[in-house]
């Protein structure tokens, strides 16, 4: 067994965390506050071949592996967790799908552009009647001549304010509920009947559009089917289980922020005429984050290593969300608690973290939905 990374891995990772602490950090307090998209920091990112890792070059990647990508994404995550979800939507829930259902020219004309970060894609699964139920899916692709005609509103699309294209699940027959699902990928600003709803106002991840995509009659090409009909479910989940190795390292990256600014205020900060990491109780809650975080990191490296070596990695993925984003949240409140008054104020980011990694907890399925995935696998059921 091999804990080191390799020459290239290692390369990368310094590369990003350079990028990071030089382009990212510095700005991720005002991303925050203005809530802008980072259209400049994307299309960077998308240069250093990091909007599409595992990607063949072929398709505007830069063809490396998974365990590759695990580590650059917990260091862009580290600099900014709202940079960190536009990477891993771009990379997993849209790059996945198309990647592993796209045919020759849906992949030239459809993952290139976003693998090579020219633009961003975006994943749309959730609507208003599913969440955790994703096979409830309502939205309703009808196939009339050369094209589908369709009709729904997605909810909570991550990029769906800004993307270009769009992996979309929709259903052809409801009557055959999940079974009925299939995969569209949309070309969103060529779509007669798309528009973008509301925008959602949250509380974290600013930077990172929220929106709610919206189908009336619209018409989508017949050849933009991915892969076959009746297949969307299983597409969709497979992207999850892509996904939430990059939302683990979401959560992981914005711990490690925690800890690095913890450990530096906890130096520097002055009580009873010592540093407060001179006393104990603090002392311990910076060793229980390191620990906690070290293990998610792991756990998200071997999630990635199944994956890069074709093994079922389903359980190993949605544990390694699942514990990543319990730990950064861990991370997050007890460094709100180490910078006291001055953790709970805007002036340093601390209250940032704590408002970021709770999305973590929730989304690319709650960790309630984790702890079913699993126990299904667990317990061998189907
Ligand atoms: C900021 C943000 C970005 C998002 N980005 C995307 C995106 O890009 N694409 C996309 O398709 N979706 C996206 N989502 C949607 C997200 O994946 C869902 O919000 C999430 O899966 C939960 O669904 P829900 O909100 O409907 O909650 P619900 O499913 O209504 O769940 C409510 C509560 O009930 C619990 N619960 C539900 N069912 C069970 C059960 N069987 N057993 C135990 N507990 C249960 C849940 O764990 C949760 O605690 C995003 C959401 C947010 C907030």
């Amino acid at each position: 067994m091999n804990f080191g990374p390799t020459e290239e891995q290692q390369m990368v990772k310094d590369m990003v965390a350079r990028f990071v602490d030089d382009e990212i950090k510095p700005v991720a307090a005002e991303l925050d506050e203005t809530h802008r998209h980072p259209q400049e920091i994307c299309r960077k990112l998308g240069e250093m071949g990091l909007m599409g890792v595992s990607v063949s070059a072929d398709y505007g990647g830069a063809g490396m592996d998974n365990v590759t990508y695990v580590m650059a994404m917990i260091e862009i995550s580290r600099g900014c967790a709202s940079c960190g979800v536009i990477v891993s939507v771009n990379n997993s829930l849209y790059g996945h799908p198309l990647k592993t259902y796209g045919n020759h020219e849906q992949k030239l004309k459809y993952l290139t552009p976003v693998a090579g970060g020219q633009v961003e894609g975006c994943y749309a699964l959730t609507e208003a009647g599913a969440g955790s139920d994703a096979g409830a899916v309502r939205c309703r692709a009808e196939l009339k001549g050369d094209k589908w005609i369709v009709n729904g509103v997605k909810k909570f699309i991550t990029n769906g304010n800004v993307a270009n294209y769009s992996v979309l699940a929709a259903n052809e027959n409801p009557e055959k509920g999940y079974k009925g699902m299939l995969t569209l990928v949309v070309d969103l600003k060529n779509t007669p009947g798309f528009s973008v709803g509301t925008i959602e106002e949250k509380m974290g991840i600013l930077a990172s559009g929220t929106a709610e995509m919206v189908f009336e009659d619209a018409e989508v090409p017949a050849e933009n089917l991915l892969g076959e009909r009746g297949q969307g479910f299983r597409q969709m989940l497979e992207g999850l289980d892509a996904g939430r190795i990059g939302i683990g390292c979401q959560a992981c990256g914005i711990g490690k922020s925690v800890l690095e600014d913890s450990l530096q205020f906890a130096k520097e900060r002055v009580q009873f005429g010592k540093p407060i990491s001179s006393f104990q109780a603090i002392q311990w809650k910076l060793a229980d984050m390191a620990t906690e975080l070290d293990a998610a990191e792991l756990m998200l490296l071997r999630a990635a290593w199944l994956e890069d070596n074709g093994l079922n990695y389903e359980k190993e993925s949605a544990q390694a969300k699942m514990y990543a984003s319990d730990v950064a949240m861990r991370a997050a409140v007890e460094g709100v608690q180490i910078f006291g008054g001055y953790g709970y104020c805007k002036d340093y980011p601390a209250e940032r973290h704590m408002r970021d990694a709770k999305i973590c907890q929730i989304y690319e399925g709650t960790n309630e939905i984790q702890r079913m995935v699993i126990a299904r696998k667990l317990l061998g059921a189907r």
